[in-house]
């Protein structure tokens, strides 16, 4: 690792302080800067200059009714900084180029085929960028690439630890992609990527602690404690779709060696795999008031209620949140019965929890590009640590 010396890591520190409050707040004067950052007229001056001399910044016209002389607020040069963002989904790779706008340049995407080998989806990944990379004309103003993986991640190594629907196990997804493209890469379990998002802008802004989980191929989870994601000894906290959920003959054996578990049946995957239904089919035979879907519908619905109920007397949330394709398609029906059965059933001490849920797809491309921004933006408090 690099050794910075205190005066550079000072001046990044302070450089980050300015730039992160320029984004967030600009248009602002160089005396509001001076004023919300505690650093000195001079400093902010000096960090100024150097953010428009890399085009960062720029100063953003004159305020209306303002003569001349008057201080003039500064912006982010957000229409010509650029992301990538790449959805890894078990059945497709999807990539997104934005700008700082969050503004979609171009989208490119690639279905992904089953009996895949660990090379072929990172073929489909490579394709999907360079396609993207022959959008952009200048290579210089895009500052990384962020990818959305269905499977276990670790975050801080760039490894996808283990995704079956993706075939990658200790895979050092950042270490190859990083190598080849030569931008800063950074990688996030897709549920804990949707939760960090919805948790700081979306549907969970005014929650606290919260469970979200995602029902989709298979079936994930993340934990946000004080409004913090909760990452685990081994960054794989929230394995939900490994609750021991389903008993006696409907118990199946599960891929990770375990039996019973709520991805068995209640996920696409599960659905696929021990009742030869697509998730289409099942829906629309659960409408038609099929004796057999209706059936397992009930089993699915039970066992999803009594999952959370389990987790909501234990973990004392505020709020839940499921998103997935299994919600958006049978959300309206699943919804009312899991908010009867958490009334119901928890400690009545934990009965304020509100379940909410996402009705349309997310785009998770667009959310990935989005880390690149979390991570440009970021002041390295880490660093302090030096
Ligand atoms: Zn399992």
């Amino acid at each position: 690792m690099t050794r910075v010396s205190s005066q550079q890591l000072l001046k990044s520190i302070n450089q980050q302080k300015v730039l992160h409050l320029i984004f967030n707040e600009g248009p602002i004067t160089r005396v509001e800067l001076a004023q919300r950052t505690g650093l000195t007229q001079q400093t902010v001056t000096n960090v100024v200059k150097r953010l428009m001399q890399e085009s960062l910044v720029s100063e953003g016209g004159t305020v209306p009714g303002r003569g001349g002389g008057k201080p003039i607020p500064l912006m982010v040069n957000s229409s010509r900084l650029y992301a990538i963002g790449i959805e890894v989904a078990v059945k497709y790779v999807r990539g997104t180029l934005v700008n700082f706008h969050n503004e979609v340049i171009g989208e490119s995407r690639v279905d992904n085929e089953i009996n895949k080998h660990e090379e072929q989806t990172l073929d489909y990944v490579r394709q999907v960028v360079r396609e993207l990379l022959g959008i952009l004309p200048d290579h210089e103003r895009l500052y990384g690439i962020g990818c959305s993986v269905q499977g276990l991640v670790d975050a801080k190594q760039g490894v996808v630890i283990r995704s079956p629907g993706l075939a990658w196990r200790n895979f050092p997804l950042r270490e190859k992609l990083q190598h080849e493209f030569g931008f800063p890469l950074f990688i996030e379990n897709d549920v804990n990527l949707m939760a960090t998002i919805e948790n700081q802008q979306g549907l969970l802004s005014g929650a606290v602690n919260s469970l979200i989980f995602k029902m989709d191929y298979g079936i994930g989870g993340a934990i946000i404690f004080g409004n913090q994601l909760y990452p685990g000894a081994s960054h794989v906290a929230g394995e939900f779709g490994h609750f021991k959920t389903f008993t006696g003959e409907d118990a199946l054996p599960c891929h990770c060696g375990g039996r019973g578990c709520l991805t068995t049946l209640a996920s696409i995957s599960g659905l696929k795999g021990n009742k030869k239904l697509s998730l289409n089919e099942f829906n629309r035979k659960v409408r038609d008031c099929d004796a057999e879907a209706c059936e397992l519908y009930a089993l699915i619905s039970k066992g999803i209620g009594l999952a959370l109920c389990n987790l909501v007397a234990f973990l004392n949330p505020d709020h839940i949140l499921l998103a997935g394709k299994l919600i958006e398609t049978l959300g309206d029906l699943l919804i009312p019965e899991l908010q009867r059965e958490l009334k119901e059933s928890v400690p009545e001490s934990c009965r304020n929890v509100r379940l909410l849920h996402v009705q349309q797809e997310v785009n998770e491309a667009k959310l990935a590009a989005g880390l690149v921004m979390k991570h440009f933006f970021e002041v390295p408090v880490d660093s302090l640590a030096l």
